[in-house]
């Protein structure tokens, strides 16, 4: 059978079941609404190359995108700075947490654009004169991606302004450094608005499709960025994607990802499928425990790792 068509018949509902009995982890409390997330809310969802969404219970369930956003944040300032962005932001695994208090030495440009530093340039680079429209560019952008109108979370965006005091604190750093060229409350405000646009499994699954086909989108045939921007942030996805858990995912699950705090997880396997989960406890490295068991689940039996048997 071909991967397409065990994509389409992988009972979802049953990896859910089967995922649900993981007690392991914890949910994030950055913020009371992270914090008040149901630990056993869990769902998955799939894209395939002609637009079929396939989800399980629960994938309609919305949930803010938190660092699930990262990639397309990245691929929108590729888009809106003609590529620039590839000479202002560093494209190496760091090793380190997410919200790690580091630049790139010599430079002061952020290590990638998987980590806060980086999402936080990304979001400050995207087309837009001031806070506002740079926020409403980026909701415009994700809504492309997603392939219907996103909308943001205000409590949420309120709470990561106020509360990201290590968010601030890269945004001084990069403004001493002579990297970011906005004010940087205004960079913590844009990317803390991004980080609170609501998705579910369904629409993040065709977000991550998008990458996944070259950038077009299979639900609504939009092409949303051109293939060597979906190329170049795919690849970031799979060296820096699950932060310092990127080595690990790569040689479990094999696809390339992007892990967040919600406890979601935004899958891009090249030409072949999106996906995505939510399950909001996290292991010590921020990735959900169930949406890891999960994805290795799905990428052995669809056999989906990147490195995997083609010869077979
Ligand atoms: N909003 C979170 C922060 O910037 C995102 C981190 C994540 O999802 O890993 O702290």
């Amino acid at each position: 059978m071909s991967r397409a068509a065990d994509a389409r018949t992988v009972d979802l509902d049953a990896l859910r079941e089967r995922v649900l009995g993981e007690q392991g982890g914890s949910v994030d409390d950055s913020i009371p609404q992270l914090a008040d997330a149901d630990p056993d809310l869990c769902g998955l969802a799939l894209v395939l190359t002609d637009g079929t969404v396939r989800g399980s219970a629960q994938a309609d369930v919305a949930f803010s995108v938190q660092s699930a956003v990262k990639p397309f944040l990245f691929a929108l300032a590729l888009l809106d700075t003609d590529g620039e962005a590839l000479d202002r932001i560093g494209i190496e695994p760091t090793g380190e947490a997410f919200d790690a208090i580091k630049l790139e030495t010599g430079t002061g440009r952020p290590p990638n654009p998987m980590v806060n530093a980086g999402a936080l340039l990304t979001a400050a680079m995207v087309d837009g004169d001031d806070v506002a429209a740079r926020e409403e560019r980026i909701v415009r952008g994700l809504s492309a991606f997603a392939g219907r109108d996103l909308e943001v979370d205000e409590d949420v965006a309120q709470s990561e302004h106020l509360l990201g005091d290590r968010n601030h604190a890269l945004a001084h750093l990069m403004r001493a450094e002579g990297t970011l060229s906005v004010g940087a409350d205004d960079a913590v405000a844009v990317y803390a608005r991004a980080c609170a646009v609501l998705v579910d499994a369904r629409a993040l699954a065709v977000m991550g499709a998008t990458l996944a086909f070259g950038g077009v989108n299979p639900v609504s045939g939009e092409r949303v960025v051109p293939e060597g921007v979906a190329r170049d942030v795919v690849s970031v996805m799979a060296t820096c994607g699950v932060y310092d858990g990127s080595g690990r995912w790569m040689r479990g699950v094999g696809v390339p990802a992007k892990s967040s705090v919600s406890g979601a997880i935004v899958l891009s396997a090249p030409g072949v499928l999106g996906g995505a989960v939510i399950s909001p406890p996290l292991d010590e490295q921020g990735t959900s425990v169930r949406g890891r068991i999960a994805c290795e689940v799905l990428s052995a039996e669809l056999d989906l790792h990147v490195f995997g048997s083609r010869w077979s």
